[in-house]
């Protein structure tokens, strides 16, 4: 997966050049190309914004700048062009296990007040919020965008990891413990210790869906462990 980045910020990148991303990366597994928005600016001091028309607070990227940025990019006619904005669709697990499957990806990052809506009409596919605030600028939510999106990608971690966790079956994990086998007099749960594979899994599964009937029962009522009232 080609995970193409326009920004005014790629030195923000830092934090998914470490650990699993990195070996990613190293493994040829996911490529991530920063493109900075700014070394297409004609302006002799690389402004890239401007006053928005009609007024109000704040700047706007300008649609020029950005468009030559993404007409820089091998391969862009079939690369989906997803704009990280507060307006966007909110990220979802079942979202990111989609865009997983394409194969070239453009993260647009605005700044400032956002980015003129001409360009926004011409060259995106899709728009996508992390949640419902509003952040200084797209580049977190595109290394959130990068970092779940990779989790889904063969060979970057366990495939059992991505099918046990949070969210994957529509409920949260079960609790989960390492050793020591008793920690400030916390015992871990007898039945991780037996070795019976089945009565393991009988526990995960309710403890599962009591975790998230506790902490986001929302999420159980259109899940198939509710609706066959288990
Ligand atoms: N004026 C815009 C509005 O009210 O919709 C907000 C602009 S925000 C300050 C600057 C940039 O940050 C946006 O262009 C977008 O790329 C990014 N951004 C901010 N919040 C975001 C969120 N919740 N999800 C995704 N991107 C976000």
């Amino acid at each position: 997966m080609k995970f193409n980045v326009l920004t005014l910020f790629p030195e923000m990148f830092e934090p998914i050049k470490e650990s699993i991303l990195k070996r990613a990366q190293e493994n040829n597994l996911i490529e991530i190309n920063l493109i900075n928005i700014r070394d297409f600016s004609k302006n002799k001091h690389k402004k890239v914004d401007d006053y928005p028309y009609g007024g109000g607070a704040g700047m706007l990227i300008r649609p020029d700048v950005v468009y030559d940025a993404y007409q820089s990019i091998e391969n862009k006619e079939k690369a989906k062009v997803i704009y990280l904005s507060p307006q966007g669709k909110m990220l979802t697990q079942n979202k990111v296990k989609q865009l997983s499957k394409e194969q070239n990806l453009v993260l647009l990052c605005g700044h400032y007040e956002g980015i003129d809506q001409r360009v926004l009409d011409e060259i995106v596919d899709e728009e996508i919020s992390i949640g419902d605030y509003v952040l200084t600028g797209g580049e977190l939510p595109a290394m959130v965008l990068i970092d779940s999106i990779s989790r889904f990608i063969e060979g970057v971690i366990n495939t059992e990891s991505v099918s046990e966790e949070s969210f994957s079956n529509g409920l949260l994990e079960y609790p989960q413990y390492t050793r020591p086998e008793v920690f400030l007099n916390k015992k871990v749960p007898e039945v991780l210790l037996s070795g019976h594979h089945s009565n393991i899994e009988k526990w995960r599964k309710e403890q599962s869906i009591e975790i998230t009937r506790n902490k986001r029962p929302e999420l159980l009522e259109n899940n198939e462990f509710n609706k066959k009232g288990e």
